[in-house]
């Protein structure tokens, strides 16, 4: 809209007052021609200033547009009036500004560039495959590795919607039926890292260790960063250590039962016959046999587990019953040791979803552990809790505890500690190596702990019900290691 009195009118007005006031003067001096004169002159000198002034008014307005387009390099000269020259100073001054804070914003653009082509160069010299994901599950990041390994190209990765990826992983895996579930519980981890392993069988069989962490910076979680970890080669020496010890322990069972039933029947079938040194031999020599036939019962039992050829019976169980087998299990034990075990049953821990069997073996040699390394007389605590998504069980004993050097071999095969336990113990070594696979191919998770102020306490965990049945069918099916 037009104002109602232009800025040319207001000048010309403007222009009036000195002309007017010449006017005056000449009026008094009694002369029209020099009225006339001082009118006009007054006039024109008015319009000439006035022209100046508009021209850098203009001049300013034009620059404003020039700002406005994105030109920031206006410099207007500071002329005419103290409010024009005061709107020229402003006008460089905004002009100057913005200028500057373009620069800054382009070396800020230039940094960031410099910082993602660091970051996609770091991410691609890795050996291990990354996959970077925002809160939303969207992908943001992978790098070329990650392609190789899950046989797409970065470009691929990045720019194929993520169910299509999934999809197509998922008809390429040991175990389809259980890929989602998998990738679902290391997102369900949400500020917690979590490790499983996928086997890809297309287009060449690959063991690939996945692990994920959570990206967390002052505002907390910003999305979850996995690692990809070719272990195919590891896992398959695994696979033939595991066949050679099974084929051994096989080779070795049948002879060592022999010998066994020969010493039992040397010894039961003698009756008086045997002199009392020979006798003594023969059952140092049956009490020998006896603990190789179990070592190579471990080994053999060990070698399946993680083979995940050892076969899952899973049903639901009374948890109180279930302790009370345990304790029983043990009691001759825990007499010849006078120790007590007190059990307890937290609540809400009535049932739990697992193989019986298996799980028993577990507080069976947990139980006598406890009992084999505690002082004469000590207590045991046996109990069960009830996590929500898992039952959890511990048995705590009064004993030396483990060294804090010691603690990470712990559930190593043959992880005997100390040398006195070694010739008293009269155990095999694998015990606690069983019970983790037991329990890691129950989907859960087993662990020590300084009970205070001396003492064990072994705890493990065994989650319920749906994320543990497939993990056990996982195991089963060699998809989790
Ligand atoms: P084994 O008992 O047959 O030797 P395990 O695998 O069950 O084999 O135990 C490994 C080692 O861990 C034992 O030899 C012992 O040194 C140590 N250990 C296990 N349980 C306890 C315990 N409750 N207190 C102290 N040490 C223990």
């Amino acid at each position: 809209m037009r104002p109602a009195l232009s800025l040319r009118t207001l000048l010309a007005l403007g222009m009036f007052a000195p002309g007017l006031t010449l006017a005056v003067l000449a009026n008094w001096s009694h002369r029209p021609a020099v009225l006339v004169a001082a009118v006009a002159g007054g006039w024109a000198a008015g319009w000439i200033v006035g022209l100046r002034e508009l021209r850098a008014v203009r001049d300013a307005t034009r620059a404003v547009e020039r700002l406005g387009d994105g030109e920031l390099s206006v410099s207007l000269p500071e002329i005419g009036s103290a409010e024009v020259r005061a709107l020229a100073r402003a006008i460089n001054h905004v002009g100057a500004t913005a200028s500057r804070r373009e620069d800054q914003l382009n070396a800020a653009l230039d940094d960031a560039a410099t910082q993602r082509d660091l970051f996609s160069s770091i991410i691609n010299a890795s050996s291990d495959g990354l996959l970077l994901y925002d809160t939303d599950r969207l992908l943001v990041a992978a790098n070329v590795r990650c392609g190789e390994l899950l046989g797409f190209s970065v470009q691929e990765l990045l720019h194929t919607p993520s169910e299509v990826l999934r999809a197509n992983l998922e008809e390429r895996t040991a175990a389809p039926a259980i890929y989602q579930d998998q990738l679902e519980r290391h997102f369900q981890k949400a500020d917690q890292p979590y490790q499983d392993t996928l086997v890809i069988e297309e287009p060449r069989r690959r063991v690939l260790r996945r692990y994920s962490c959570p990206v967390i910076n002052h505002r907390g979680v910003q999305g979850r960063v996995f690692t990809y970890t070719d272990v195919t080669a590891e896992s398959d020496l695994d696979q033939m250590k595991s066949e050679f010890v099974s084929t051994a322990s096989h080779e070795l069972r049948t002879p060592l039962t022999s010998v066994h039933a020969a010493l039992q029947l040397a010894l039961t079938g003698s009756g008086d016959r045997l002199a009392d040194e020979d006798r003594e031999l023969l059952e140092i020599s049956l009490a020998n046999t006896e603990r190789l036939v179990r070592l190579v019962n471990d080994l053999l039992d060990l070698s399946k587990l993680e083979a995940g050829r050892m076969p899952f019976d899973v049903s639901t169980m009374r948890v109180g019953a279930l302790l009370d087998e345990a304790a029983r299990g043990v009691h001759v034990l825990a007499t010849t040791r006078e120790a007590r075990i007190v059990t307890n049953l937290g609540d809400g821990a009535e049932s739990m979803v697992a193989d019986h069997d298996q799980i028993l073996r577990v507080l069976t040699n947990l139980l006598s552990n406890a009992l084999k390394y505690s002082p004469t007389g000590s207590l045991v605590h046996l109990s069960a809790r009830d996590l929500g998504d898992a039952v959890e069980v511990a048995v705590e004993d009064e004993g030396p505890g483990i060294p804090p050097e010691q603690v990470d071999r712990l559930f190593r095969p043959f992880s005997r500690l100390g040398m006195q336990e070694r010739q008293t113990s009269g155990g095999t070594g694998l015990g606690l190596a069983i019970s983790r696979a037991i329990i890691e191919q129950h989907g859960g998770r087993i662990w020590w702990e300084r009970r205070p102020p001396r003492g064990s306490r072994f705890v493990f965990v065994v989650p319920q019900p749906d994320a543990r049945r497939s993990a056990v069918t996982a195991v089963g099916d060699r998809a989790v290691a």
